[in-house]
């Protein structure tokens, strides 16, 4: 770091708006970042865009990946990244990683991360936004999609670490969810629980390549079993299981071919625009929940009267129920 943090100068909204809709990446890139930002002038400006450009959005594919450190996410969105393209399709590449703080670093590593694809001018890879709380992280992601799909991407891949409760929100802004896995590896030493398995519409078993192939090809078995004992899915699609070595390129096209078959699927019989009606009720209840939980523990006069009501429940002179009683009461008559 080092530096003097300087924001840049502000554009006018249709200044921002304008630029989005041309497909413009470096309009694009200072967009996202007022949607990041938490500066009360920012958001109001980051509310017009966004309205502004809603009628633009929702035009891709939201593919949603996921998979514990180490098993391939990145190598893997590189080469799916890379098909895409050639095949004339438009890729924005985002992520949702909760750890990432700018100051303490994340779990999806602020290393130099999909080189190529980052290079290639149909590519554009947004890394994770910061903040506090998975809901705010997410619903920053969620903006930024929004305008991504605006701007002319007609797949956005959405990256999380398969660790702990980001799929779920990862799951809850997509229409397609691929989770990559190792051959040889416990489902308890991957981190996976079953509860990510069951959000799963297709498992890919990366790293099937040299000595590999053979277990991939197993663990292909095994998990094909696995998810037979889950209960069909409201989509009417049956997850697929298949092996790939991103490496070597191989498996990947059979990925997206899965993706539009499903597309095609869900296009028919109703679900695809059912699913994303409920996400988007389902998001507005996340962002309330964020601007409440903000409101509350943001106010100074409810963090002073916390501090106090915390040594009050130490001491037993005041029960926690009633001292949540009366936190709220208090919250509800600043109004
Ligand atoms: P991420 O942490 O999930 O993003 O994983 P990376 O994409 O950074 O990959 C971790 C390591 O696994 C790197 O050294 C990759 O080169 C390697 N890797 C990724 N995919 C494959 C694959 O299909 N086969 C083999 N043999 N190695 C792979």
């Amino acid at each position: 770091m080092g530096k003097k943090f300087k924001p840049k100068k502000r554009l006018k909204a249709e200044e921002y708006i304008n630029g989005i809709l041309d497909g413009n990446r470096v309009i694009l890139s200072r967009a996202i970042t007022i949607i990041e930002s938490n500066l009360e002038s920012d958001k109001k400006l980051a509310k017009e865009i966004i309205q502004a450009v809603l009628p633009r959005s929702g035009n891709s594919i939201r593919i949603g990946i996921t998979g514990v450190p180490g098993v391939g996410k990145s190598t893997f969105i590189e080469v799916f990244g890379k098909h895409l393209i050639d095949q004339g399709h438009k890729v924005a590449i985002l992520s949702i990683d909760p750890s990432s703080q700018r100051s303490k670093g994340s779990i999806l590593g602020d290393k130099t991360r999909m080189e190529e694809l980052a290079n290639l001018e149909n590519a554009y890879i947004r890394p994770s936004a910061s903040g506090d709380t998975l809901g705010g992280v997410a619903n920053k992601t969620g903006e930024t999609m929004l305008l991504c799909e605006a701007a002319g991407y007609d797949v956005v891949l959405i990256e999380t670490v398969g660790v702990g409760q980001s799929e779920t929100a990862v799951h809850g802004m997509t229409d397609f969810f691929l989770l990559l896995m190792l051959s040889g590896a416990g489902d308890e030493l991957q981190g996976i629980k079953k509860g990510i398995m069951e959000m799963a519409d297709m498992v890919v078993i990366n790293k099937a390549d040299g000595d590999n192939i053979r277990r991939s090809e197993m663990a292909k078995l095994q998990y094909q079993n696995a998810l037979h004992i889950f209960p069909q899915s409201k989509s009417g699609w049956t997850p697929v299981v298949s092996t790939a070595s991103s490496t070597k390129n191989i498996g990947i096209d059979y990925v997206w071919d899965k993706v539009s078959v499903y597309k095609k699927l869900v296009l028919e019989n109703g679900y695809f625009k059912q699913n994303r009606i409920n996400q988007q009720i389902q998001w507005m209840y996340n962002n309330i929940n964020e601007e409440l939980k903000r409101l509350f523990y943001g106010s100074e006069d409810i963090k002073e009267h916390l501090k106090i009501f915390e040594k009050e429940i130490v001491s037993s002179k005041i029960s926690p129920v009633k001292a949540a009683q009366s936190i709220i009461q208090e919250f509800k008559d600043s109004f």
